[in-house]
């Protein structure tokens, strides 16, 4: 049981809310309620976000890349370290790296993750005897830490636009569209280890990294589960794909596959006006990265448009630079700020913008993870993050100015709980396993950079 002095609802604020938790659900909610002894009493209890995307070992490289080069930096000078740095990586440093991600990101009040994981084999691209080793390893991460874990295994066949061949340091990720089956049966039997709550689906990892016959193929075999793809995350990935396949790649992906509720488009930076409204009503989620997008100078989300059309959308933490709930909704509106020169933008029409976007964020990536969430509501799973609204930024606000504050005045100091499908993974602000945690993680990333 769950006593919260107020509560964002399904259907508005209450006070005094009493949450009776079954088997990870919601099974009661009681209004105007007093405590009882032994229930877990909070100050302000709402819905939790879903990461939607994360790239959990590149939490490892984060602050490596910040340094200029002679020449000119860019996303792909980025990305060629990156690979550099993965390479060397075995799979108890993936699981010790992941682990750590985790609880940053249960402590930041994100009860789950979507794991878009595209290293799944051995240095120099041999698989390992269990084609989802690198799988498990995730698995065995989520484990530990209780997060609620969307498993989005990642087909990688081409090393870009127009069918080329890998290079050297995208071996790792390489299948085709049949081992790419294989791996998934794997994992998707292994997960049946993690509680009832974890997902499966499918990760065709860009237009550039597939052909369009294996994207079909692997679309039809997916059947209900979710669907995410990286798509317009950069203006030479727009031009390569346009000169390749005819059209920009969003408006590609929209004519040639049956874009709906259970796709996840992540970035979708560079859109028309036309593209944006099509993503919009095709009921898919846009997948936004606001710090990683603007760590990487991608750009910004055609915001104002994407809102005023009624789109849909979550946050991920992508790269995993800065694991923050707050920042990364900030940041998210900041950048239209920024562009626009005006305030207020990323809402549909009048309110309160930290509330749109808080709540928005929650419907979006409950969504895109396969999650019955977003909401809190009998029937829906438990996943929820608990604030202090009595912290100095919060004290002077009610209501939906709490999350007006939480997203542009707080820090995610003011999580103090978290439940993920009902587990309880953090208590007074912290992960109960988070030293351990941290050990086995700096002792992986030391070993890293010495080999
Ligand atoms: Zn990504």
């Amino acid at each position: 049981m769950i006593h919260a002095k107020q509560a964002l609802l399904a259907e508005g604020w209450a006070d005094n809310v009493r949450l009776t938790i079954d088997a990870g659900t919601i099974l009661r909610i009681e209004t105007d309620a007093a405590a009882r002894t032994g229930d877990a009493r909070v100050d302000t209890l709402l819905p939790s976000l879903g990461n939607l995307h994360s790239h959990a070992f590149q939490r490892a490289m984060a602050g490596m890349t910040e340094f200029r080069q002679a020449g000119r930096d860019s996303f792909w000078t980025w990305r060629d370290l990156m690979y550099r740095f993965m390479d060397r990586m075995t799979p108890e440093q993936i699981e010790a790296i992941a682990a750590q991600v985790y609880v940053e990101m249960l402590e930041a009040g994100f009860a789950s993750v979507g794991e878009f994981h595209y290293v799944h084999h051995q240095p120099g691209g041999r698989p390992y005897d269990n084609p989802a080793e690198l799988s498990e390893r995730i698995f065995a991460a989520a484990a530990q830490t209780g997060i609620g874990l969307t498993h989005l295994p990642v087909l990688y066949t081409y090393g870009g636009a127009g069918q080329a061949d890998l290079t050297a340091g995208q071996r790792r990720f390489g299948n085709d569209a049949d081992s790419f089956a294989r791996l998934t049966e794997h994992a998707a039997s292994a997960l049946r280890d993690l509680p009832p709550d974890a997902r499966i689906g499918i990760a065709p990892h860009s237009l550039r990294a597939i052909s369009p016959e294996d994207l079909a193929r692997v679309v039809a075999a997916q059947g209900q589960g979710p669907i995410h793809i990286h798509i317009a995350e950069q203006p030479q990935e727009v031009r390569d794909i346009e000169a390749w396949l005819g059209a920009r790649p969003v408006a590609w992906l929209l004519d040639n596959q049956p874009v709906d509720d259970r796709w996840c488009l992540i970035h979708a930076t560079h859109m028309t006006d036309a593209e944006t409204d099509a993503l919009a009503a095709s009921g898919a989620v846009a997948g936004l990265c606001p710090i990683t997008e603007a760590n990487l100078g991608d750009g910004p989300f055609n915001g104002p448009g994407y809102a005023a059309a009624g789109g849909r959308f979550g946050i991920g933490s992508d790269s995993n630079i800065n694991i923050s709930l707050t920042e990364e909704l900030r940041t998210l509106e900041y950048s239209q700020r920024l562009r626009d020169t005006r305030r207020n933008v990323m809402i549909p029409a009048q309110g309160a913008v930290g509330a749109f976007l808080y709540t928005a964020a929650a419907r979006g990536g409950a969504q895109a993870l396969n999650r019955d969430a977003g909401v809190i509501e009998t029937g829906r799973l438990a996943d929820l993050v608990a604030i202090d609204s009595q912290t100095p930024a919060l004290c002077a606000l009610s209501g939906d100015g709490i999350l007006d504050c939480l997203a542009f005045a707080a820090k995610d100091g003011v999580v103090t709980d978290v439940w993920a499908a009902g587990r309880h993974a953090v208590l007074n602000g912290r992960h109960p396993k988070r030293e351990e945690i941290f050990a086995a993680y700096r002792k992986a990333v030391a070993q890293l950079i010495r080999d």
